[in-house]
């Protein structure tokens, strides 16, 4: 199968042709620790995730670099507010990030880098963007000076006003040209630096990327992510820093952005009661309903993440999950992914027509009787496999429930009366099991009777 991406910087769907077709090479940018990830946060590291998996399964080696940006004004701003020590802050919340990616059933990078661990090989970077003419000192800052850079704005197609208005740079007087951005500037003493040949400072984000992937993925690599906010200027700037500072090789070969999130019809706000943080929705939803929510729509095109759609998920999943426990003594399987779906993934990962042939398996098995549940289940799980959804036991699934109705019937307590039920049954007493299956139901527990079991799930 050929893999078929858009490429941002051409703007076309492309046939994706590895660098080494031995070994794939993919960085994200991650997250800026300093709060909590919100669904927007999250978008990106789905939509990479499935990429990642997928390329798994075409090629025999992957190496998957997401970094954490540790050192940033937002994390400075947030230990000003709070009192709370940086490093506390930045731990905490890296913390808090993995807690959260992981309930969303995204794996995790194989390599992890953190910006503040990587600041001797920045200021070797600068140094040599300054030997190279590309940047220069001024003020105890380091710039890099953009027309320095012929091809500067190819990425975002933007012309020279645009870049300046876009970027809201400061038109400060030590600047050679407004365009220029910053490599490195001083911080004060409350502010964490380190000491360089400019005085003590602290990095820009954008020379963060641009190291940490050199170092993980070399100077030519195959795809570079994230989300369609970050194309100017932040890799606009990454792709200048890297290809003047390296001469030859092609930096990143590919680019792929994901698609912006709104939340309930309106860009996410904290006035407007739509900032949806990941940790607060898995409160009230399970993370693989967020996970399918978030597939539902193509990562290119433009997502209403809401609450409605995650209920729809959870009721989708349902299904499935239905599905696949009717099916649960039926025995080991292949994991031959359906091909509809491994075609719909291999067009530029078309996750709702991927889901859209899962939907379809079922009905198929649905109007053939249920004959061909084993086939279903294989073709569901290795499907899943790929899509990171339907993985988990179905029991499991069908027991979760929301932390804010908690104080409800423990699993224990659910499988006693279930017990009971049973005995009652077996005694005829059915006015006794119908009782309890009315207190179970009260309790939000359903049950559903087959020929020698029963099985429940919460509602
Ligand atoms: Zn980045």
């Amino acid at each position: 199968m050929t893999l078929r991406i858009h490429d941002t910087l051409s703007r076309e769907k492309v046939d994706f042709v590895a660098h080494d077709a031995g070994h794939v090479r993919i960085y994200v940018c991650g997250p800026t620790v300093y709060d909590y990830a919100h669904i927007g946060n999250a978008r990106p590291v789905v939509v990479f995730d499935v990429l990642v998996r997928l390329l798994r399964r075409l090629y025999p080696k992957v190496t998957y670099v997401r970094n954490i940006t540790d050192i940033d004004d937002k994390i400075n701003n947030a230990a000003r507010e709070t009192g709370e020590d940086i490093r506390s802050i930045t731990m905490r919340t890296t913390e808090a990030f993995h807690v959260d990616m992981a309930a969303l059933g995204a794996l995790p990078p194989d390599v992890e880098p953190r910006a503040t661990e990587y600041i001797k090989e920045m200021q070797a970077m600068i140094e040599d963007l300054i030997a190279k003419g590309h940047a220069y000192e001024a003020e105890k800052h380091v710039l890099f000076n953009v027309p320095s850079m012929p091809q500067y704005g190819r990425l975002s197609r933007l012309d020279e006003r645009e870049i300046i208005a876009g970027a809201r740079v400061d038109v400060v007087p030590y600047k050679r040209d407004p365009q220029d951005f910053v490599l490195w500037k001083p911080s004060d003493a409350e502010t964490p630096g380190w000491d360089s040949p400019w005085g003590r400072g602290r990095p820009g984000w954008h020379i963060e990327c641009s190291v940490m992937s050199a170092k993980h993925l070399g100077d030519s690599f195959d795809i570079h992510g994230g989300g369609q906010d970050l194309i100017f200027p932040h890799h606009e700037n990454e792709i200048a820093q890297s290809l003047s500072a390296q001469g030859s090789g092609t930096f990143a070969k590919y680019w792929m952005h994901n698609g912006y999130l709104m939340a309930e019809g309106k860009k996410m706000s904290k006035s407007l009661g739509n900032f949806y943080t990941v940790h607060d929705l898995l409160d009230e939803f399970p993370g693989e309903a967020i996970r399918l929510l978030l597939l539902k729509t193509h990562y290119r095109q433009p997502l209403d993440f809401t609450k409605g759609g995650l209920r729809e998920a959870k009721t989708e999943l349902d299904r499935f999950y239905g599905v696949l426990r009717s099916a649960d003594d039926l025995g080991a399987l292949g994991d031959d992914i359906p091909t509809g779906t491994v075609d719909a993934l291999g067009d530029d990962l078309n996750t709702p027509l991927a889901l859209s042939e899962l939907h379809k398996i079922v009905s198929d098995m649905n109007k053939s009787g249920g004959d061909s549940k084993v086939a279903v289940k294989g073709q569901l799980l290795a499907a899943g496999g790929v899509l990171g959804l339907l993985q988990q036991n179905p029991e499991h699934w069908f027991r979760w429930q929301p932390k804010a109705t908690g104080g409800g019937l423990g699993d224990e307590a659910i499988e006693t009366l279930i017990a009971e039920r049973r005995k009652a049954r077996a005694n005829k007493d059915f006015a006794c099991a119908d009782e309890i299956r009315d207190r179970l139901a009260a309790d939000n527990v359903f049950l559903e009777d087959s020929t020698n079991t029963t099985t429940w799930r919460r509602g």
